[in-house]
């Protein structure tokens, strides 16, 4: 039982998390500590979203000195509950009940079906109350259901934070921030988020907090309910720098994709923003189980449709990922001569191209005389068809800008390789989920066409050469099938190539003990409170 215990913890290798905050003057180290301890506040009341028993098992165990009584305790700060999230949520505590899919957002005792029937009774402004992200759904003392907001079931918590996030602002020179995080502290009072996560949408500030409730998925009934979360960051201005300038020569790669010249989209929508920035705290929602390397928010349509959406992407967390599980799968997977060609500038800039990807090629399309969408045509293949488009397109859009000098010399010995070996991460994961069959799809092209090849001792090489001409073909046998609305194409696609083949699975075998992911230690975060304590 301890055994096994450990072999689940060891799969997420625990790494020191640093963010450099040396430049941040007194003030604003006093506000980023005071965010921290905001962020603190949402670990235990996450905990209490995700199931009622957890503070109270949370209890028990912080009292259970045995090894094996320490070792649960770990494991259920790593999963935030008793339930191993990369096991299919298998329970691991004595005494914990299967995870309920309906987290603690409904009255126990009730049922799916007792909901959905009392949300088909209620007025349209009720139901858009009850359905909302910000209320739980609770029995009144006559045993119905009732709608009770966030405001008022979390009142406690909310109050610290909102405090919290008041003296930050009180800290701070930096206007932006200034007012995401009063407004933000306004949200939590009044339960209306709009203008903060449009304040959010708008910080400009070397400080870079989110905070708050916004991902869905932890409501596994209806996807309804928002649990809360922290990233506190801060900005990591070169990256930034370094993305504005690769962002500028989107229309420039899109004029040059390798698809028919009628497919291209001559005027390109002004980019999202990116922000690249590193952790210093994170916590609830945003910090259990395999660690988010990037996020996309906020999910209101209504900002969403005026503002657009953000995405940040966290290089700290990248670069622990890639020392700790990267680096170690190149060790097994590549061919000794080929380990030499695995970087992390070449990781982190096919991730920046990757998001740029999604943005461009085929979106909007013409299928006969009808106008409709590559996601409408390609009903469920489109996650996995897409997730591989954005993946090899980011190799050829590497590769173009290697051409034309805009990045660095070094990138075209690393990418294809480093790519390689974030090909074998993914598929750890499982061809189920989108990533997962997209890379599958990618690897099974480069060995059918010989840009990638594997040795008689099972090690995995890349041909360079005929790697840059199969990102080539790829990309453009893709993309077209996203022009034409492909369907057909796409699940023949995933058949033949969205699998693991044997030799795949030799080398997936030989990963077993490496780990899967990482559990970081906050040590800038713990260093700043100590010295704001003091
Ligand atoms: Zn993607």
């Amino acid at each position: 039982m301890l055994q096994q215990l450990q072999a689940m913890t060891a799969r997420f290798a625990p790494v020191d998390l640093a963010a450099d905050v040396t430049a941040l003057p007194p003030n604003e180290r006093r506000a980023l500590a005071a965010l921290v301890e905001a962020a603190k506040v949402l670990d235990a009341l996450f905990l209490r979203q995700v199931w009622a028993g957890n503070e109270t098992m949370l209890l028990a165990l912080l009292g259970d000195q045995s090894d094996l009584g320490r070792a649960r305790l770990r494991y259920f700060l790593i999963n935030k509950g008793p339930w191993s999230r990369l096991d299919d949520n298998e329970p691991f505590v004595p005494g914990a009940p299967a995870k309920p899919p309906q987290a603690n957002f409904y009255p126990a005792g009730a049922s799916k079906q007792e909901v959905e029937a009392w949300i088909g009774t209620l007025s349209p402004a009720e139901r858009v109350s009850a359905t909302g992200f910000f209320a739980t759904i609770r029995r009144d003392s006559d045993g119905r259901l009732t709608t009770v907001p966030y405001t008022l079931e979390y009142q406690g918590e909310i109050a610290q934070v909102a405090a919290r996030l008041r003296e930050a602002a009180t800290q701070t020179g930096q206007p932006t921030l200034r007012a995401f995080l009063e407004s933000r502290a306004d949200a939590l009072m009044s339960n209306d988020y709009y203008a903060s996560d449009v304040a959010w949408m708008e910080l400009d500030s070397s400080i870079e907090p989110t905070i708050g409730p916004y991902e869905v998925y932890e409501d596994e009934w209806f996807n309804y309910k928002a649990a809360f979360g922290a990233f506190i960051t801060i900005r990591d201005d070169v990256e930034t720098a370094r993305l504005a300038r690769l962002g500028a020569e989107r229309q420039e790669i899109e004029n040059n994709l390798p698809i028919d010249p009628k497919y291209r989209n001559p005027t390109l929508g002004a980019l999202a923003p990116i922000r690249v920035v590193n952790t210093v705290f994170s916590s609830g929602d945003a910090n259990k189980g395999v660690q988010t390397a990037a996020f996309n928010l906020p999910n209101d349509e209504r900002v969403i449709a005026e503002k657009g959406s953000k995405s940040v992407m966290l290089k700290n967390n990248q670069e622990a990922k890639f020392r700790m599980v990267l680096q170690p799968i190149a060790r097994v997977a590549l061919s000794t001569a080929d380990q030499g060609n695995v970087a992390f500038d070449a990781f982190f800039t096919h991730i920046l191209m990757h998001e740029l990807m999604h943005g461009l090629g085929p979106h909007s399309i013409t299928v006969g005389t009808r106008e409709t969408t590559v996601r409408y045509e390609l009903k469920e293949t489109y996650s996995a068809i897409e997730e591989a488009k954005a993946d090899v397109s980011g190799l050829f859009a590497v590769q173009f800008l290697l051409n034309r000098g805009t990045l660095d010399a070094s990138l075209s010995r690393t990418v294809h390789t480093t790519f390689l070996v974030s090909i074998f991460r993914s598929l750890r994961f499982g061809l189920n989920e989108a990533h997962g069959c997209g890379v599958a799809i990618q690897l099974n092209y480069f060995l059918d066409n010989g840009g990638v090849t594997v040795a008689s001792d099972g090690t995995f090489s890349v041909n360079p050469g005929r790697m840059r001409q199969n990102v080539i073909d790829l990309t453009r046998r893709i993309m077209t099938l996203q022009a034409v609305g492909g369907y057909a194409d796409a699940v023949a696609m995933i058949e033949t190539l969205g699998r693991v083949r044997p030799e795949v699975q030799v080398v997936l075998d030989r990963l077993r003990d490496i780990p899967v992911d990482i559990e970081p230690r906050f040590v800038t975060a713990e260093a700043l409170l100590a010295g704001a304590a003091q």
